[in-house]
């Protein structure tokens, strides 16, 4: 099968201008065919000898469907285009989501608070920038008050006695947490976005590094032992991890 450059049709629909790619194929024979991907991207199957008149013609014929598709589809992917840091976008705070709300105020009435299900930020600069630093210095303050509380609880379930490990918060764009050999606990200030368990999950994973410093078998027998469900959790979280981590 052919496939097209993307830009091979454009359908404008009210103000809205949606861009569909074009595949032909021989295997097809008379109908059209109009898929909407779940992110919005809109590709249109062919027979080999439709003209791209025909094709046009089609894909107008439905634009109402295709428009209703796309913005829904669109709606749903929002969550994980860059943030904006804006009045009304989402905030994820240990697994529920609150609506950020920006305040213009003077300097000595800065603040960052949780007010129901708002995160409401009050500084006397709201642009991008500033409100999203002030959004992270947040996260960071929680995540480190929240990690040491629960890495405590987790350290004293575990199979062996254990004293509280070193901890220390990290950025890092693909991982949630790593455990040095000399026993110093890493976690991503972000995971504190995710739901309780599964911050407790990532804990447990690398505190049973203490005891086994690789992904051996007896590894994961040891966080079997510490969590049972774990693979259950690792799946939530892993399922997330896109949105979590987007900043
Ligand atoms: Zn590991």
């Amino acid at each position: 099968m052919e496939r097209c450059e993307p830009s091979n049709g454009v359908l404008r629909y009210g103000d809205l201008i949606i861009p569909y790619g074009v595949t032909f194929s021989p295997k097809r024979r008379e109908r059209i065919k109009i898929n909407v991907h779940s992110d919005g991207v809109v590709e249109v199957e062919a027979p080999a000898d439709a003209t791209r008149e025909a094709v046009a013609k089609a894909v107008q014929k439905r634009a109402r469907w295709v428009h209703e598709h796309v913005v829904s589809a669109r709606s749903r992917f929002a969550h994980v285009l860059p943030r904006e840091y804006v009045s009304g976008e989402q905030i994820i705070y240990l697994g529920r989501r609150y609506s950020l709300k920006v305040r213009h105020v003077p300097r000595l009435e800065r603040s960052v608070k949780l007010k129901g299900a708002l995160l409401e930020v009050a500084h006397e600069d709201t642009s991008r920038d500033v409100i999203r630093a002030r959004v992270r210095a947040w996260y960071r303050m929680k995540a480190r008050d929240y990690f040491s509380e629960r890495i405590a609880i987790v350290a004293r379930s575990l199979p062996w006695p254990q004293d509280m490990p070193d901890f220390r918060l990290k950025e890092m764009k693909t991982r949630w947490g790593t455990c040095a050999a000399g026993g110093t606990v890493t976690l991503n200030p972000f995971l504190v976005r995710a739901p309780r368990e599964c911050i407790d999950y990532v804990i447990a994973h690398e505190l049973c590094h203490l005891r086994e410093h690789n992904h051996s078998p007896e590894f994961f027998n040891l966080l079997t032992r510490v969590m049972p469900d774990w693979q259950r959790i690792k799946i939530r979280l892993d399922d997330m991890a896109e949105v979590l981590l987007n900043d």
